[in-house]
């Protein structure tokens, strides 16, 4: 093949790095833009009894302007990012039975946890790849096992490990190092009798980099719940605002794979086309955002796994469709100038993104009147099993002192706009 035939290919391609539609999954994390969370929190408002949301109307401003509050903390913590999304596909096939839907289950699994010895040889007791995990125990079977209890293959009992895991790991997930004393490791493995004694023990977690989304938003319900028990205005407030933009985030299907950006199929850029471009484009004049009542959810755990499941399951035509549009329509008819503020950017154009939208059937459209009954469904939530606290009572006071500055923080941490975390998605 001639260089000349790839020429428009590669001229495209230079394009496109030049201008960051080639953007790192940092950049991801703003699933539906700015635009999208601030309209999905708004008119979460809407969906909620009158109980509800008198309260919700007169700090509406507030709950749409911090609808992207947790994209602007990815600048102040590495922890922030994987909230975010979940490369559930990563792990293996659908149904995904290798992804435990509790999080210290699927921690147990992922997470490599190595002994060290006085003499310093390094043993890798745990973690899938050198374990066969069932209910009941878990099979350590490789040379770590060996060198540490002399065996080839050792039935450790499952629930024993996790309890020692929560303990003594999960515990320091927020630390930079997850290490364990030599002591607590000799003190729980005695009854086993090892070859050897341990000097130290660490953990690396392999899982969280993959993603924790529909892990982190029960806590987050809880929080709110917490909030509403507490009658704490600003803290029911920010946490509103917060879930609602995690939950804007597990309803859209390219936050549920490690195909993320369609960086493995060839269609690099298709994330910001399909959340932000398309709602851009087409929300305000052709989406309808009445979406009914917020409904009370039974059980946010599987609720919320479920979002997820439901956001996956539209990942093949979000995917497939965009890829039979790129190859029928002409690359010059696919990407236009486009004139925003004082810049010229490359962009889908119009008519692609008409042909994409319309392809889809509605799609995006009903992704976002999902993502806004599920928000006004898990704030109802939250206050129900709070005890249903009048609202009316609450004090109309100005946001306190820490919380002020945590805010000025956090702006201008993501002003400063360095992301902590990983400066690549994998
Ligand atoms: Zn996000």
């Amino acid at each position: 093949m001639k260089f000349y035939y790839h020429l428009p290919k590669i001229l495209l391609l230079l394009f496109l790095l030049a201008i960051g539609i080639g953007t790192t999954r940092q950049d991801l994390n703003e699933a539906w833009g700015f635009y999208g969370h601030k309209r999905i929190n708004r008119m979460a408002v809407f969906t909620l009894p009158p109980e509800m949301i008198g309260f919700y109307k007169k700090h509406i401003e507030y709950i749409t302007d911090h609808a992207v509050d947790p994209d602007k903390r990815r600048y102040a913590t590495k922890h922030e990012a994987v909230r975010h999304y979940i490369d559930i596909d990563h792990w293996g096939e659908f149904p995904y039975d290798m992804v435990p839907r509790d999080f210290t289950d699927a921690l147990v699994r992922y997470t490599d946890f190595y002994v060290i010895s006085e003499e310093k040889d390094t043993m890798h007791l745990f973690g899938d790849k050198v374990v066969e995990i069932t209910p009941n125990y878990i099979r350590m079977k490789k040379d770590g096992v060996k060198a540490f209890l002399g065996r080839d293959s050792f039935d450790f009992p499952y629930d024993e490990y996790r309890a020692f895991f929560k303990k003594n790991i999960q515990a320091n997930y927020y630390e930079d190092d997850w290490k364990v004393d030599g002591e607590v490791i000799n003190k729980f493995f005695k009854k086993y009798k090892p070859k050897v004694k341990a000097k130290k023990a660490f953990a690396i977690d392999r899982f969280s980099p993959y993603g924790i989304c529909p892990y982190n938003l029960p806590v987050v319900q809880k929080r709110l719940t917490d909030a509403f028990i507490e009658e704490d205005k600003n803290k029911i407030l920010r946490l509103s605002a917060e879930i609602g933009h995690y939950i804007g985030d597990a309803h859209v299907p390219l936050h549920t794979t490690e195909n993320y950006n369609g960086q493995l199929t060839n269609q690099v850029g298709i994330h910001g086309f399909w959340e932000s471009r398309l709602p851009e484009l087409f929300a305000d004049k052709e989406y309808n955002f009445f979406v009914g009542k917020a409904e009370y959810i039974e059980n946010p755990n599987d609720y919320y796994w479920d979002v997820v499941m439901e956001s996956h399951s539209h990942l093949d035509s979000v995917l497939l469709i965009e890829k039979r549009l790129s190859e029928t329509i002409p690359r010059d008819k696919q990407y236009c100038y486009e004139k925003r503020l004082e810049a010229t950017v490359l962009t889908q154009c119009k008519t692609y993104a008409r042909a994409y939208h319309e392809a889809m059937k509605g799609m995006v459209e009903s992704r976002m009147q999902a993502s806004i009954r599920s928000i006004g469904s898990a704030w109802f939530t939250a206050w129900v099993n709070a005890g249903q606290p009048d609202l009316k009572k609450l004090k109309n006071e100005e946001l306190d002192k820490a919380e002020r500055e945590r805010l000025k923080n956090e702006e201008s941490l993501f002003k400063a706009g360095k992301i902590k975390g990983r400066s690549h998605g994998n």
